[in-house]
């Protein structure tokens, strides 16, 4: 994306356009490695500085309300984010922790009401490791 676009994105829903915040989206979008919030923190921080790991977290938070990014929280202690929110599953090696997209068809059975989405996480180990390891 642009920096144009990504202005865009932010003015059509109100969020104040600030390089950091440019930032943060374009890290969201280039780097397709469902980062933490922490590392988006890192990313931003390094380069155009001057960014609080609240602001950071909050800019997730409205593009997430939004519909631009997706949350998963692997387990209690890692979140991360996805610029790809079309349906979609993930594979975790649980050796490098690396986080891979795969495609999935869930089928669900007997839910007792209406369902209104679903997170699919495998955990594995990935090609690479069963290789070198
Ligand atoms: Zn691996
Ligand atoms: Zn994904």
């Amino acid at each position: 994306m642009t920096t144009a676009e990504i202005t865009a994105i932010l003015k059509t829903h109100g969020l104040k356009v600030t390089p950091q915040r440019v930032e943060i989206v374009r890290y969201l979008d280039t780097y397709r490695i469902h980062p933490t919030a922490q590392q988006i923190y890192e990313y931003v921080l390094a380069k155009v500085g001057n960014i609080s790991f609240t602001t950071v977290y909050n800019t997730l938070h409205s593009l997430e309300k939004l519909g631009y990014v997706k949350k998963i929280a692997l387990d209690e202690s890692k979140v991360v984010y996805d610029f790809n929110v079309s349906d979609h599953g993930h594979f975790v090696c649980t050796v490098c922790g690396q986080i891979y997209d795969i495609d999935h068809n869930v089928r669900i059975e007997n839910a007792p009401g209406r369902v209104l989405r679903s997170e699919l996480i495998v955990y594995g180990i990935c090609k690479d490791c069963l290789q070198y390891h």
